[in-house]
């Protein structure tokens, strides 16, 4: 548990790329809606997948949160999931004695399962059928050096919840069919560390963009059957440029680009009005935003960004 208290956001991004406009976005709500409700705020670094992590990224994160005034507090420091191994352990081998695993040797589907899956869930129901496998099946695949990811099994019932932003969403877990917990390579995936972490943490308010609304019920279920009860879900519009979503790949629109043209408070002033939370632009920090914030001025729609106009 936390020790702040009852309310307690989080800034959980991963060191996979330079902060884009939409993903500061997301942490720029965070901060508001935890800062407005009174909340504290722990600082998560999602680095699970050492191919895509990298020190430098981590490091420009949060040199430019710190420039735009998004801090945050002490729990008990920054915390990197990559450090936090023998807690997911224990967090599979509590849903492994519950029979809630299978060993799954199929090859599709695992590389990413590390980072959030930003997109509709991928999902291969249709050609795994590592869960009706024999013991004696298993056995001739590991003895042919197939080493097994680990997929949790969902029942067949509905979760409901109510999202702070998108309203009631009920979400049955057999739709998406199950999902990876812990890849092949033994790095565990986003679900399981995401879930772990913000119960192991006592996150009471997760605040992220709207591809993600599509994991909350995953995440919820999870969290219950770890025994803890799920915080509450705000998903933010994201924001597109032009007809396409944001993406570190690109490099597109990177704070660090931004913060070279532009003072922190311009960054800011877009973000305000893009958001609905201003009518102009004009430079502004979070701090004195917080007067003018409430998420009944955010659209539920994504938000259409072009540059330079
Ligand atoms: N680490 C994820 C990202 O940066 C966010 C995960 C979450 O908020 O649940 O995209």
């Amino acid at each position: 548990m936390n020790n702040f208290g009852s309310i307690c956001g989080r800034f959980a991004p991963s060191p996979s790329g330079m902060l884009h406009l939409g993903n500061l976005s997301s942490l720029l709500l965070a901060w508001l809606d935890a800062r407005t409700l009174g909340g504290k705020i722990v600082f998560r670094l999602e680095d699970l997948d050492p191919a895509r992590s990298k020190k430098e990224y981590a490091e420009g994160i949060m040199s430019d949160m710190r420039r735009l005034g998004l801090n945050w507090d002490e729990y008990p420091g920054i915390n990197y999931q990559s450090g936090r191994t023998a807690l997911y352990d224990g967090a599979f081998e509590l849903l492994r004695q519950k029979g809630l695993l299978y060993p799954c040797y199929c090859s599709r589907n695992q590389r990413l399962a590390a980072s959030a899956p930003h997109e509709s869930y991928a999902h291969d129901r249709s050609v795994c059928r590592c869960k009706t496998l024999s013991a004696s099946e298993r056995r001739t695949l590991e003895a042919a050096g197939k080493r097994p990811a680990w997929k949790v099994s969902v029942p067949d019932s509905e979760i409901v919840f109510t999202d702070g932003h998108y309203g009631l969403r009920r979400v049955n877990l057999a739709n998406d069919g199950d999902f990876i917990i812990r890849r092949s390579d033994g790095i565990y995936a986003y679900q399981l560390a995401v879930s772990f972490d913000d119960m192991d943490m006592g996150i009471s308010r997760v605040v992220r963009g709207r591809d993600l609304l599509s994991s909350t019920a995953k995440q919820i279920w999870l969290i219950r059957q770890l025994g803890g009860s799920a915080p509450d879900y705000c998903h933010a519009p994201l924001i597109l440029l032009g007809d396409r979503k944001m993406s570190k790949r690109f490099g597109d629109l990177s704070t660090a680009v931004l913060l070279k043209e532009h003072c922190p408070e311009e960054i800011t002033g877009i973000l305000a009005k893009l958001l609905g939370l201003r009518e102009s632009d004009a430079p502004i920090s979070p701090n004195e935003l917080l007067q003018s914030f409430s998420w009944d001025k955010i659209p539920t729609e994504d938000i259409v960004f072009h540059y330079g106009k």
